[in-house]
């Protein structure tokens, strides 16, 4: 009989981890693959969080990349991504890893897992349409129900430190602290912390908006009972004349579902 493969979908996030433990616990490491989708503007801590995930969870850590990053797709595809449509996640995260699946895996002996927690059960529940014919489980959507800051709490008593993202208040370690799914209050502390990181997204949603010949933007402005693209510049810009932006306005990020 062929053993079965257990493929965990590992972004570099607290829930991948989480759940490369769950499944090395279940069914040991010898066939288990944690596979991570670069999109090449990762954090730089990401890749050291990577290898001490991997070595302590066990398995083969596979890194691919499709080449492209989540601006060069907006590019190819003339259109920029937002918190409804996400090309570069579509592009550069599940279509390649499912390229990946069918090439090294049969999906009649291979099971995919998200890490998807109990908390978004519902992005589990979308996932399934986007992975047929491949069985998926999100193991962290099972019992015993962790909180993240639980998760994170397990990773240091494992004794690895957490992205450093998560230290500068970023929900999530993808992208390097940008996406295109986040919200005003995500991009202003992108501005905070990483102002030269901003100013580099600042200015590639300029050119794209150039490259276009179109008002395009990440944010949107819904002051006033309209919706207005919001340009990072004038997101910039309000937070430097000290206007209010939407401090709630965190938005989400999930790359495989
Ligand atoms: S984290 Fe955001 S910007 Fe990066 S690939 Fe995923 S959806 Fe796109």
């Amino acid at each position: 009989m062929v053993a079965k493969k257990h493929v965990v979908m590992f972004s570099g996030g607290i829930g991948s981890w989480a759940t490369g433990k769950r499944v090395a616990e279940a069914h040991g490491t010898e066939n288990l693959v944690l596979l991570f989708a670069d999109t090449l503007i990762e954090d730089e801590d990401l890749y050291r969080f990577l290898e001490e995930a991997a070595s302590n969870i066990g398995g083969e850590l596979v890194k691919v990349a499709e080449g492209r990053d989540p601006w060069q797709v907006f590019k190819d595809e003339r259109f920029i991504g937002n918190s409804r449509a996400d090309p570069c996640s579509k592009i550069l995260k599940r279509r390649f890893l499912r390229r990946w699946l069918e090439e090294n895996c049969d999906p009649s002996n291979t099971v995919v897992y998200l890490g998807i927690d109990w908390s978004e059960i519902h992005r589990f529940e979308n996932a399934h349409a986007h992975w047929t014919p491949w069985v998926c489980e999100a193991p962290l959507c099972e019992k015993p129900y962790r909180m993240k800051q639980e998760m994170l709490a397990d990773l240091e008593a494992e004794g690895i430190k957490q992205p450093r993202l998560y230290d500068m208040g970023f929900p999530h370690n993808n992208c390097g602290g940008f996406c295109i799914k986040a919200g005003q209050a995500h991009f202003k502390l992108l501005l905070e912390v990483m102002p030269e990181r901003f100013a580099y997204h600042e200015r590639k949603e300029r050119e794209l908006a150039a490259y276009l010949g179109k008002d395009v933007s990440i944010l949107k402005d819904r002051r006033g009972g309209t919706t207005r693209p919001l340009t990072l510049m004038a997101l910039r810009e309000r937070v430097e004349c000290g206007d209010a932006v939407d401090e709630h306005d965190w938005g989400g990020c999930g790359c495989v579902a």
